[in-house]
């Protein structure tokens, strides 16, 4: 069989990409390695509890771009979950729970204090002004995260959770990974500030299922596009590749290695029918050496599940080796360079062959997943619109 389009790697930009190639009539080829569709997405319903469990971790699905969910809705109906986090932290010496993203909750049960929006924000200006942070001058996540907040939530919520998580101390990290974590003035605890938030309510495979059901398309799972290249582009040399995993290692690694951190999960059936009361509970100290626990029932409580048992994971952060999954692109200055010369020599294998990298592995990118679904349909439009497809 002879195929105009192969997309390597069956993630959301994967499926999605299939999904609208496929419409046009051209006959497309979707393969990954792993043994199941939706990449890093993935999720499975638990055997013997009946829980929907999201095999690498987390995964809530949230926009503002109404083309995103207009598209995402027409393979499923969304649920109305929205999300929620709490952490756990040492103050004095004894855990208490607080809650997330950082917020007058936060604030005041911190401080011991009953403040205003108003009179909050003065107290933490002025614990930022006590700092004399340049903000032109901000070199690291330290500079960021308390010129944001001042020193001591940044000491309590941030620096060590940051630190676990990304396997290096604060001052080491770039500023822009917490600008993802908002911090609010009011009661509003919602994690997500985006206009839709949900989960796929039939779970995210049967999500990635639908999109994939054309006629026009083959998945084949279980199998290394470098074992199956030559004899593909013997049949058609001039097949569009999409390749979505990481984009050193399509290279050979011939430029040097991109840094990515990776995460491992201990999953635990307990005989508890409610572990933690909520589906994430980050642990903002080092004592814990994993960063967060989820417990997955509650991403679903419209399914009434009557067990008397709960799924969690232990979530730890790993830094990534060769032979592991790669999640989280670390970005490094470093990095950055090493991407900007893969990124070159992937436009010029595209004169010559016709290979894009895409997704988050393939551009190095710390995306959101509607971010990799726009992406995917940015892409398939520049495509047709230049001619390619
Ligand atoms: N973060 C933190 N403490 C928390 C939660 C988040 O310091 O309790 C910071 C941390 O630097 C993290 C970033 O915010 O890397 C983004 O966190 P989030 O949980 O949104 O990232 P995810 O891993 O879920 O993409």
């Amino acid at each position: 069989m002879s195929y105009d389009v192969i997309v390597v790697g069956a993630g959301i930009f994967g499926t999605t990409f299939v999904n609208l190639a496929a419409k046009t009539g051209q006959k497309v080829l979707l393969i990954d390695k792993r043994m199941h569709i939706g990449g890093n997405a993935y999720s499975e319903f638990d055997a013997q509890t009946g829980i929907e469990v999201h095999k690498y971790g987390a995964h809530i699905f949230h926009t503002s771009n109404q083309r995103v969910w207009n598209f995402v809705n027409k393979f499923s109906a969304f649920t109305r979950y929205s999300h929620r986090v709490f952490t756990t932290h040492r103050r004095f010496g004894q855990p208490q729970v607080f809650s997330l993203p950082i917020n007058l909750a936060t604030v005041n049960q911190f401080f011991n204090k009953a403040f205003s929006p108003v009179q909050a924000q003065k107290f933490i200006r002025d614990l930022i002004e006590q700092e004399k942070v340049d903000n032109k001058k901000i070199a690291n996540l330290l500079d960021q995260g308390i010129s944001l907040i001042g020193r001591p939530l940044f000491d309590a919520f941030i620096r060590n959770y940051t630190a676990k998580q990304w396997q290096n101390p604060v001052e080491n990290l770039s500023p822009e990974i917490i600008t993802r974590l908002p911090v609010r003035y009011n009661y509003n605890n919602r994690y997500f500030s985006d206009l839709y938030e949900g989960l796929p309510a039939r779970g995210y495979t049967a999500m990635f299922e639908n999109m994939l059901k054309h006629e026009n398309i083959t998945v084949q799972l279980n199998t290394n596009w470098f074992d199956i290249k030559k004899e593909l582009l013997c049949k058609n040399p001039d097949a569009l590749i999409v390749y979505t995993g990481a984009i050193d290692e399509y290279f050979n690694f011939n430029l040097g290695q991109l840094n990515w951190r990776s995460v491992e999960f201990d999953f635990k059936t307990v005989d508890i029918p409610d572990f933690q009361g909520c589906p994430v509970m980050n642990y903002a100290d080092l004592e814990e050496k994993y960063t967060r626990i989820i417990e997955f029932k509650h991403f679903n409580p419209e399914r009434n599940l009557s067990t008397e048992k709960s799924v969690i994971a232990y979530e730890y952060s790993r830094t990534w080796e060769t032979g592991i999954e790669p999640y989280y692109p670390v970005n490094t200055p470093e990095d950055k360079k090493i991407y900007k010369l893969y990124k070159q020599q992937a436009d010029e294998l595209f004169a010559k062959e016709s290979v894009i990298f895409a997704g988050r592995l393939g551009e190095y990118s710390y995306m959101d997943m509607d971010k990799v679904f726009l992406r995917a349909l940015e892409k398939f439009d520049e495509l047709v619109n230049n001619g390619t497809m």
